[in-house]
This record gives C-alpha cells, sequence and structure tokens, in this order.
C-alpha cells in the first residue's frame, strides 16, 4: 500500500469540510447552543488551513506553509476557547492567541530563517498536545455531574490525541524529503490516516458534549416553571416521592408546607397581570432566602400555590419554617411602578406518618392551608389538629 501525502491530505480536506458543513447545519437547529457557533467557525478556520497546506507547491509558501499552519492552531484555540464556553469556565483569548502567535511565528522562522520541515512536524506535533492536553483538563476539573459523561468520553479521545502527536513527534523523515512535506515518508503518511481516524473521534466527541448539554438543558426546562424558577407540579411529586422514600428507609422524619397567596386575584385585578406576576417572582425570592434548609424542595404547585418539601423535618421544624416563611412575607412588598403591593399567605404544614405516601402529606397540608384561609389567612395550620392555627395574623400594610 502506497500512502501519498497529498491524497490524504486531500481526504482530510474533504472530511473537514464535510464536518464545517455538518456542525454549520446542526447550529441552524442549535442555536440555543451558544458554543455551536466557536465550534463551527474552528471548524471552518481548520478546513481553511488544511487548503492551504494541501496546496502547498501550488501556491506562495507562505500562505501555504506560515498562514495554513496558523489557522490550524487558531482553529485549535477557538476549540479551547468554545470547551471553556461550554463549561461556563471564563477563558480570556489572552494566553490562547499568545500560543498562536508564537507558534505562527516559530513556523515562520523554520520556513525561511532556518527551513527544517522536520523541526516544523515536531513543533506542529507540540502544539497539538498542549492544546488537547487542555482540551482534556479542562472537561475533567470543570464538567459538572450532569454532563460528565460526555466530558469524560471526550477527555479520554483528546488524551488519545496526546498520545497519537506525541508518537508524531518523535517519528522519523525521509531525509531525501528536503522540505517537500509531500515527500516525508511512510510513517509521517501514515500519521495522516490516523489523524483522519481521530479527527473523525474528535468531531463526534464534541456533538456527544453538546447533546448531553441539550438533554440536560431540555430536561430541566420540562421541571421548572418558567415565571419563577422553582420546580413545577410534576416535578415536586417526582422529586418529593423520591426524597420521601429515601427519608423512610433511613427512619428520618418528612414535612412539607404548602402555602397559598391571600386575595390574589384582588392583586391581578388592581394592578394587572404583570404586576401579579412581580409579586410571584417576589414571593419566589423570599420563600428562598428564608427557608433554608438541607434537601429541600421548592415548587410552584398552581397558580398562587405553593409547596416546600422538608426531608428529615420534624412537624416542629417545619411549622418553625413556615412562620419564618409567613412573617418574611406579611412584612415584605413588592414594588411596581412606584405602588407598593403587600401580600401575605396563608399555609397548612403536615408531617409524614409511617407508610404515608407524598400526594397523600400534599392533600393533608392542603386542607390545613384552606383551614388557615377559613380562619382569616395570614396563618399557619398543622394538619390533623383542628382548630389549631399557630400564627396570627399580621401587619401588611405597605
Ligand atoms: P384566596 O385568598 O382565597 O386564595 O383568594 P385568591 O384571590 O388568591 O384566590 P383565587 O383562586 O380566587 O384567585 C387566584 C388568582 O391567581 C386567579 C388567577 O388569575 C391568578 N393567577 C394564577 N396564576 C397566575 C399567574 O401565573 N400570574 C398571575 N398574574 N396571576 C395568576
Ligand atoms: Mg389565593
Ligand atoms: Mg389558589
Amino acid at each position: 500500500m502506497h500512502l501519498d501525502v497529498q491524497t490524504l491530505t486531500f481526504v482530510s480536506l474533504l472530511m473537514s469540510i464535510g464536518a464545517s458543513i455538518g456542525f454549520t447545519s446542526l447550529m441552524t437547529v442549535l442555536h440555543n447552543q451558544a458554543v455551536m457557533r466557536t465550534w463551527v467557525a474552528s471548524l471552518w478556520i481548520a478546513a481553511i488551513g488544511v487548503l492551504l497546506i494541501g496546496l502547498r507547491g501550488h501556491i506562495a509558501d507562505f500562505l501555504s506553509i506560515v498562514v495554513g499552519n496558523g489557522c490550524i492552531v487558531l482553529s485549535n484555540a477557538a476549540t479551547l476557547k468554545g470547551i471553556a464556553r461550554h463549561l461556563d469556565q471564563p477563558l480570556r483569548w489572552r494566553w490562547p492567541a499568545c500560543l498562536v502567535a508564537f507558534y505562527t511565528a516559530v513556523i515562520a522562522w523554520l520556513t525561511y530563517a532556518t527551513p527544517d520541515l522536520h523541526a516544523r512536524i515536531v513543533i506542529g506535533s507540540l502544539q497539538a498536545v498542549v492544546f488537547n492536553l487542555s482540551y482534556a483538563y479542562l472537561l475533567l476539573r470543570y464538567g459538572e455531574a450532569a454532563i460528565r459523561t460526555s466530558c469524560r468520553i471526550a477527555a479520554g479521545i483528546m488524551l488519545v490525541n496526546v498520545g497519537f502527536f506525541l508518537v508524531r513527534s518523535l517519528l522519523p523523515m525521509d531525509p531525501a524529503a528536503g522540505q517537500d512535506l509531500m515527500k516525508a515518508g511512510t510513517p509521517i503518511a501514515a500519521t495522516y490516516v490516523i489523524g483522519i481516524l481521530t479527527g473523525l473521534a474528535s468531531y463526534f466527541a464534541l456533538l456527544q458534549l453538546v447533546t448531553e448539554r441539550l438533554m440536560v438543558d431540555l430536561r430541566r426546562a420540562a421541571h421548572t416553571d418558567g415565571l419563577t424558577g422553582l420546580l413545577n407540579r410534576s416535578a415536586i411529586i417526582a422529586e418529593g416521592r423520591a426524597s420521601m422514600a429515601r427519608c423512610q428507609q433511613r427512619g428520618q422524619p418528612f414535612a412539607l408546607l404548602i402555602f397559598d397567596l391571600d386575595h390574589f386575584k384582588q392583586i391581578n385585578d388592581r394592578w394587572g397581570h404583570d404586576a401579579g406576576d412581580d409579586v410571584l417572582r417576589h414571593v419566589t425570592t423570599i420563600l428562598r432566602d428564608n427557608t433554608h434548609w438541607p434537601g429541600s424542595l421548592a415548587s410552584r404547585y398552581g397558580g398562587e400555590e405553593f409547596v416546600l418539601a422538608l426531608p428529615g423535618a420534624t412537624l416542629t421544624q417545619a411549622l418553625d419554617v413556615a412562620e419564618r416563611l409567613r412573617h418574611a412575607l406579611d412584612h415584605s412588598h413588592t414594588w411596581v411602578d412606584n405602588q407598593c403591593i403587600a401580600v401575605t399567605a396563608s399555609i397548612g404544614v403536615a408531617a409524614a406518618r409511617a407508610g404515608a405516601r407524598f400526594e397523600q402529606l400534599v392533600r393533608q397540608a392542603d386542607e390545613a392551608m384552606y383551614r388557615t384561609k377559613f380562619d382569616g389567612r395570614n396563618g399557619v395550620s398543622l394538619a390533623g389538629m383542628d382548630g389549631m392555627r399557630l400564627a396570627e395574623a399580621g401587619d401588611s400594610r405597605c
């Protein structure tokens, strides 16, 4: 088998253009994945680099060697920037840009000052080692739990690339090649074949990163209430059941509270629906700021009704949380167009008995909450304790 570098460069070019077209068309549907733009730019820059290198002998050496190699390293820097962005890690352009400038200057030096093709191949391989190591480091260090599978697989592929480029930097070159890369000999030509393989694997690694992030985003969106960012009804039921089952297995208590805003319809009627939405967001902030509890699950259960599950909490502890929340709401106000809107809530608290189900607990807390409404609102009632109202209405005036 004869491995011809020119033919292999042509195949690399086709693969590179194919990947660029594929990623570009994917970007049109995955436009919410901001990282796609960076990777698409990186792929097109790489394709231009491969094209320029493949045109060696047909265009000026400066374009083919210096600009061509500069494009390859710039593409690597853009891939790195994209990976950092994907992992929500700030990465300034400064040090990748320095690396690009330094590498391009070295390539120019090895082309004009002391022409040395073998040194250019070694330096080219070493820059790929540095970038692939950086990719793998970022992916392993900063890949959050939800996207860890794709991060680990991608890091594994990048580390294989590191090994491949290290070997490439050690390979001998045909001494008769002079400065002509196309005559570098079979070992160097063989690296082009392996390079096509690892290149393909790298494209799929990037795709897998985007796909897993997309799945996580979709799952999160399906579980989240759009207005408040809290869990939605189906998510609190699913997660509440699981949390309660864990507590029951460990013999720990479990309690929850449900609260409904008082006279919320009047707020909508008087200040408008948008103001009502502002109040719901304000209530969410108060809920988050005043109910710190390890493993707690907060949800918008319905229109102006919220559920807070407290794994490990006894009835007394849940009551304490409920009263703190009621008091905080009672003493807070939402400002809309310089108008002060006061809001209070009626709360029901229930604690799990042996063998109880999550939905049963919600129902019991709901009944207690309605008792609070009946008793005058802005208070807390306990499930299973008829007539027991534990907090008196406070002052909710602005
Ligand atoms: P009560 O004290 O008895 O709970 O009285 P209420 O007015 O709070 O209860 P009611 O069930 O009569 O009205 C609830 C209102 O909540 C009616 C509905 O328009 C409003 N609502 C439900 N979801 C939203 C929402 O997402 N945004 C806004 N702005 N209003 C909502
Ligand atoms: Mg209400
Ligand atoms: Mg209601």
